[in-house]
């Protein structure tokens, strides 16, 4: 699409060849938005259109991303069109008429990552760049070594050496060059950054790299096709348009996903595809809360925080995406909402025996400041609610072992069975 690029700072205006990564302005914090030239889009494009298509992946929507090419620069993953499922029992628990989880962890690497991963491998192909490269928490690192794979890619991935073991596997499996930094994930982010100044290297780095919000951008606009097939029997869709929820619960680390869901809807709504935003939810682990306390007082301006979480996805001292972060939240009328790791592990076994979702800790939160938000009387009955599952549960074995308790074990006998009184 035709596109050019804005930073949220200073509102300076760049074509999109004349930078690269962050408004030259201010160092590594103008991130950079992408800005669309809609009325053109608006001509050749259409809800109706989209909807017909056979593509049930993130490339349904490809004329409404940053590229040049798609077609030949998607790398051949399906990655996107996670399924939106309507709650069937703990929306009743909650009081709630209209509940929906979008599991993402549905994802060829299983997490929301791959979407972000997807649209900067194509970007990469299109630029011609030999080597990608990105810091991560795991999952960002995952998906990318898992869409650079698939694009015949070279991709070199910093992480925590503390990274849960199942994701540090994943890259290993993917390929690529593996590198376990002996520090945070804030030192690996800064690192992978001079790394990639030094060597000339591609950094996805997330919301560094102005794409990565992009890719993410793709949730929102299937949250809205896939609501308005879901309720089209009930005669709520709107013709020619697509429908909204009321609000979206979605986990906050460094920022970027809420940023990206923001992102999306601004898209659709600029597009009249949709008639008005959502209330975007954001959730904070309480241990790496940066953006919740700037929203809470009311400032833009993020300040760093000693992050301790169990929930690794969403640990970050200094959210990358923080100021979009709070503004995506103040701007769209919702709230941050805090959750202890106890109420995070917590909601991992409640949601796989409630819905059949099982979710990572970072995932899970979502959950878990849902059930705050409901009972602190933020959320009315009849609201439409989509809460994001953004990464699955098997990426962290530790942690799903720790909330889930024991299983029971017996002799190989029939009495033994007797005994438990299992009717
Ligand atoms: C990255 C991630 C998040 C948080 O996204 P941010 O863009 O860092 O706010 C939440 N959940 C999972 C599973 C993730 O991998
Ligand atoms: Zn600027």
């Amino acid at each position: 699409m035709d596109y050019h690029l804005k930073c949220t700072l200073c509102g300076e205006e760049y074509d999109r060849d004349a930078v690269r990564y962050v408004c030259p302005k201010h160092g590594d914090e103008g991130i950079l938005d992408t800005i669309p030239d809609y009325a053109k889009l608006a001509e050749k494009l259409s809800p109706l259109k989209i909807s017909n298509s056979r593509d049930f992946s993130i490339w349904r929507y490809a004329a409404l991303l940053p590229l040049e090419d798609p077609r030949r620069s998607a790398p051949s993953l399906q990655v996107g069109w996670t399924p939106l499922y309507r709650s069937v029992r703990l929306g009743t628990g909650l009081g709630l008429s209209n509940l929906y989880f979008k599991d993402d962890g549905r994802n060829p690497s299983a997490s929301f990552k791959d979407r972000a991963s997807a649209v900067l491998v194509a970007k990469a192909r299109e630029l011609g760049v030999r080597i990608i490269t990105t810091a991560s928490t795991g999952n960002a690192g995952a998906a990318l070594a898992a869409l650079a794979a698939a694009a015949k890619l070279p991709a070199v991935i910093f992480v925590p050496q503390t990274a849960p073991q199942a994701k540090i596997a994943q890259l290993l499996v993917f390929g690529g060059r593996v590198i376990l930094v002996k520090g945070t994930y804030d030192e690996a982010f800064d690192l992978c950054l001079e790394a990639s100044r030094s060597f000339g290297w591609y950094c996805r780095n997330t919301a560094y790299n102005p794409y990565t919000v992009e890719g993410k951008k793709t949730a929102s606009f299937e949250i809205c096709e896939q609501l308005t097939q879901l309720t089209a029997a009930a005669g709520k869709a709107r013709p020619g348009g697509w429908r909204v929820p009321d609000r979206i619960f979605v986990p906050v680390g460094d920022g970027n996903i809420v940023s990206g869901l923001w992102k999306g809807l601004r898209d659709l709504l600029a597009l009249g595809w949709i008639e008005k935003m959502p209330k975007l939810m954001g959730v904070q682990a309480e241990g790496s809360a940066a953006c919740y306390n700037a929203w809470r007082a009311g400032r833009e301006n993020i300040e760093r925080v000693n992050a301790t979480t169990l929930a690794d996805s969403i640990s970050a001292d200094l959210p990358r995406d923080g100021v979009r972060a709070v503004r995506a939240v103040r701007e769209t009328g919702g709230a941050y909402l805090i959750v202890t790791d106890e109420e995070i592990l917590a909601a991992i076994p409640e949601l796989g025996r409630g819905e059949a979702i099982f979710s990572e800790p970072a995932a899970a939160a979502a959950y878990a400041g849902l059930k705050t938000a409901v009972r602190d009387g933020l959320v009315k009955s009849d609201e439409t609610v989509v809460c994001m599952v953004t990464g699955n549960g098997l990426k962290d074995i530790a942690s799903a072992m720790k909330a889930a308790g024991e299983g029971t074990v017996i002799e190989p006998t029939l009495e033994a069975v007797k005994r438990l009184n299992l009717e």
